[in-house]
């Protein structure tokens, strides 16, 4: 067991690391923050900023020699670094499981090869790839392989003609082209497992998105008894064959009932924020607690909870918005992440409404969400 006032090392610097610090800090731990950014969110608060690239050799020596344990708040970090770092500390979740997370044509050939129900897909690596799909993958998703985000990277074909187009827009770099499915609504499982294999789930959360990026969590989800259960089995599932230690984001859509996993983030997840404010233990506690190799916590969800996603957009010409409408809502939870400069699309904050009464729970936070010029879908 790592036990505090050792150091933990966190490669990244954004709203996760932050969290993480944040967490780490209460536990009486100290982190050193790895990120390029001179004002990354992370970097600010952590007891130490190395601002450097991830392949800097310097700033990894200086982790490996002052972190207890290492881990990571971003799927794209090298798989070198990982490998690198856990020469000589440890590092989790392994280089082997963010490395499955991290393209995509991995992920989907690592659902289909260990059974996970998935949307039907095509690897594309060349214009022949493209013409070689059968009608039965359109209306699809073309996605960039690596380094998507936010629905950034990603277009909708109808046609073989279409896709070509897309992967030209993309300068012909490896894509995944995905049948399109039409969806009852999503939900994502956030999880942490240790290394002796428990594993302590968060309850099944339904997710809403708007432009591609996150824009709603409501826990626990609403819909079917069988539609969370099996959510939670799925994520189980894909945590223990990719034998991951640490927080686990699972995504699913469902569609006709049935469920299909979407992805996996190897990181703590923007529908987990709600855990820090209506959780026994929240998901950025478990990742400390997976990396130190303390017990898991109990992720009881002890109220309601409905997190509204901050955009920069809210910030209209740059003015800051009304924050002492959202303060004088009692059971409202405001998180500001620190960023300096908020541009449309990108997570600024978010708020968790809380309470013991679901559909109150969701008007409120709704309400809320109005009363600062986000007009509800
Ligand atoms: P990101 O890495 O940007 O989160 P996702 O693959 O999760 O990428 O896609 C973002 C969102 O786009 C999803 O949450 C979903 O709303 C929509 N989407 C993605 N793939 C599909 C699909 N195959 N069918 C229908 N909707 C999809
Ligand atoms: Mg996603």
């Amino acid at each position: 067991m790592i036990l505090p006032p050792s150091t933990l090392g966190m490669l990244g610097g954004g709203q996760l690391a932050r969290f993480f610090v944040i967490a780490a800090h209460e536990m009486g731990y100290r982190v050193v923050v790895l990120d390029p950014d001179k004002k990354s969110p992370a970097g600010l608060l952590a007891d130490k900023h190395l601002c450097a690239g991830y392949d800097d050799a310097v700033a990894l020596d200086e982790m490996m020699h002052t972190c207890a344990a290492v881990t990571t708040e971003f799927e794209n970090v090298p798989a070198s670094t990982l490998e690198k770092l856990a020469k000589s500390v440890p590092v989790h979740p392994a280089a082997s499981a963010v490395a499955v997370c991290q393209h995509r044509v991995s992920e989907k050939n690592f659902l289909r090869d260990n059974g996970f129900p998935h949307a039907l897909y095509a690897e594309i690596n060349t214009e022949a790839d493209i013409l070689a799909t059968d009608s039965g993958l359109y209306p699809a998703i073309l996605k960039v392989a690596r380094f998507g985000y936010d629905g950034k990277g990603q277009a909708r074909v109808s046609s073989p003609a279409e896709a070509l187009e897309a992967f030209h827009g993309f300068k012909s770099e490896q894509c995944v082209l995905e049948r399109r499915l039409t969806l009852d609504y999503e939900v994502s499982v956030v999880l942490a497992r240790d290394a002796a294999g428990n594993v302590q789930a968060f309850p099944t959360v339904e997710n809403a998105h708007r432009y591609g990026i996150l824009d709603v969590s409501i826990a626990p989800a609403r819909g079917s008894a069988e539609v969370r259960d099996h959510a939670q089995l799925l994520a189980r599932g894909v945590a223990e064959k990719l034998d991951y230690v640490g927080t686990l984001g699972v995504e699913f859509f469902v569609c006709d009932g049935k469920l299909y996993v979407n992805e996996m983030a190897p990181r703590p997840h923007n529908s987990g924020h709600y855990t820090i404010d209506a959780c026994v233990t929240n998901q950025f506690e478990q990742q400390v607690r997976a990396l130190c190799g303390l017990p898991l916590g109990d992720p009881r969800l002890h109220s309601s909870a409905v997190m509204v996603n901050l955009l920069g957009d809210v910030w209209p010409n740059g003015a800051e918005p009304d924050w002492d409408v959202l303060f004088a809502q009692p059971d409202l939870k405001l998180h500001l992440y620190g960023k300096h400069e908020a541009r449309p699309g990108r997570k600024m904050g978010h708020f968790t409404v809380i309470g013991s009464d679901a559909d109150e729970v969701l008007k409120s936070a709704m309400d809320a969400r109005l009363k600062i010029g986000v007009e509800n879908n």
